[in-house]
């Protein structure tokens, strides 16, 4: 057997490296994240350790689920023709099935973007209906779209909900239309005609990352178990991983050696549970891979448990959420949609940092305007009050004071309005490039979305692919940025 190539010999003043990395192939932690306590990790798979090609893939759900709508809930023959817009969703958003309306929503959990069907909601129609309640996206008749699996969904949800209104689509109320979708996207992925079409097009839909297998070799070298845990089945499973694994590494020939437990099926959230029945993956499977049990079984089997597993995977509830909060699990999210938010952050610096500039500009203005108010008013009073008693020069100097107050508190706020036109059109500008129809996923002008709060509750680091971990140590600790309260700062 040939011997894997000996890592790299590490100095002294490789210790920046990890710093020095591009943004794009950086983890970012959350909290410190020492990996030498880890003794598991565990990944998902599709998003995960797989990428797929998208806006391609999610047309083709797109596309299955119309043809599944016509033939089985006789819904009209033109949506076989509609276009699809590969821009329309972004995740974390939120669809109201009731309302036939999708959401933005921030980190108070208010409505702070809203469109019904692809027609974008004015503020004052937006705040009419959703005014500043908590919207608790796990109630019944909602559904918050946290995978890239779910962003053709939100696309055909749209779709479906204009043509009713139009009433090119008749005796569908938006309900009707947010199950019959949801039935769709879920039967695409169940009945298998989508798998199969991916597997025999793999080539296309699923591109190869050459630092894949060598960042899955590395942790293996250092000691780490490897385990697998995915909900899709062993078939599919087993497709996707043999195109990605097998023949990359001399001494794991077969994608199956790189992993001590493989687990398909898994019925994530529900594993961290109760799970379901434990069984072999599948005839041609190797005797460590099975299909279903649960965490604690998981983590006997393992041999690790708790804090000392990493699990990595894309979904913030099934993968992230649930883990951390019910088995007690490090997590580390992967975000595909990061290199191009990087890239975009990267390309829109100068007007962001303007955006900066022009915040801490309006930010002192408001002040000085506050203290001219005051200045005013006490020139105000002292007019009034004084007014008999006052020589006419005294009089003339308040009055002139008065007017030179009046004066440049006008000018200050022509200059403000000038400087909010020139934050909102750059604003603009910055959202569009992100998302003509949402803007950034993070963000929402300068506040932080339900989606960044989530993650950052409950996942320990994040990045944008997982061959991104071949630049780290494993052994070595990811460090958060200090936490620091605003009267912290030094
Ligand atoms: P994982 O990310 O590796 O755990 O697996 C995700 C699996 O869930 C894939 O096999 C997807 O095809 C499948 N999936 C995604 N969305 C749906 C759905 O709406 N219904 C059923 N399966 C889905
Ligand atoms: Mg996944």
């Amino acid at each position: 057997m040939t011997l894997p190539p000996p890592l790299p010999a590490r100095r002294a003043s490789d210790e920046g490296a990890e710093d020095r990395l591009p943004p794009s192939k950086k983890v970012f932690a959350l909290r410190n994240l020492p990996l030498g306590e880890i003794r598991a990790i565990g990944f998902d798979m599709d998003y995960t350790l797989a990428r797929y090609r998208s806006p391609e893939i999610d047309e083709l759900a797109f596309r299955k689920a119309i043809r599944l709508l016509v033939r089985e809930r006789a819904y009209p023959l033109w949506l076989l023709e509609a276009p699809y817009d590969p821009d329309f969703a972004v995740r974390g958003l939120v669809l109201d099935g009731a309302r036939g309306n999708l959401l933005k929503v921030d980190r108070e959990r208010q409505v702070v973007r809203a469109s019904h069907g692809a027609r974008p909601l004015e503020p004052d129609e937006m705040d009419g209906i959703y005014g500043r309640r908590r919207l608790d996206a796990a109630a019944k008749g909602f559904r918050s779209i946290d995978t890239t699996f779910e962003i053709p969904e939100c696309a055909l949800f749209a779709l479906l909900v204009e043509a009713t209104d139009g009433k090119r689509i008749e005796g569908k109320s938006a309900t009707d239309i947010f199950q019959d979708v949801r039935w769709a996207i879920d039967t695409t992925h169940r009945n298998g005609e989508m798998k199969t079409e991916i597997l025999a097009h793999r080539d296309f839909f699923i591109p190869k990352d050459s630092q894949l297998a060598p960042a899955l070799e590395r942790l293996k070298r250092c000691g780490k178990k490897l385990f697998l845990l995915t909900n899709s089945e062993w078939s599919f499973t087993s497709g996707v991983l043999s195109h990605l694994l097998n023949g990359e590494d001399q001494a794991y020939p077969e994608w199956t050696d790189l992993f001590d437990l493989i687990v398909v099926s898994a019925r994530k959230p529900l594993f961290y549970l109760e799970g379901t029945p434990l069984v072999a993956a599948g005839a041609d499977a190797p005797a460590h891979a099975f299909s279903g049990g649960n965490a604690a079984w998981l983590e006997e089997k393992i041999g690790a448990s708790g804090q000392s597993i990493l699990y990595v995977g894309d979904h913030i509830y099934g993968d992230i959420m649930k883990s951390a909060k019910t088995s007690s699990w490090r997590t580390l999210l992967l975000i595909p949609e990061l290199e191009r938010e990087l890239g975009l952050l990267e390309s829109k610096g100068p007007q962001l940092r303007r955006l900066v500039q022009l915040e801490t500009l309006r930010r002192r203005a408001q002040r000085h305007l506050s203290i001219l108010d005051d200045q005013l008013q006490r020139n105000h009073h002292h007019r009034q009050l004084l007014a008999t008693r006052l020589s006419p020069d005294a009089l003339d100097a308040l009055n002139q004071e008065a007017g030179g107050l009046s004066r440049e508190s006008a000018e200050l706020a022509a200059r403000g309005v000038e400087q909010g036109a020139e934050m909102a059109s750059l604003l603009r500008e910055v959202e569009a490039a992100y998302n003509p129809h949402w803007g950034p996923m993070f963000r929402e002008g300068d506040a932080q979305t339900r989606f960044a709060d989530q993650i950052q509750q409950y996942a320990w680091a994040y990045t944008g692919a997982i061959s991104n971990l071949y630049a780290y140590d494993p052994n070595g600790t990811l460090f958060a940025p200090l936490p620091a309260l605003p009267h912290e700062q030094v």
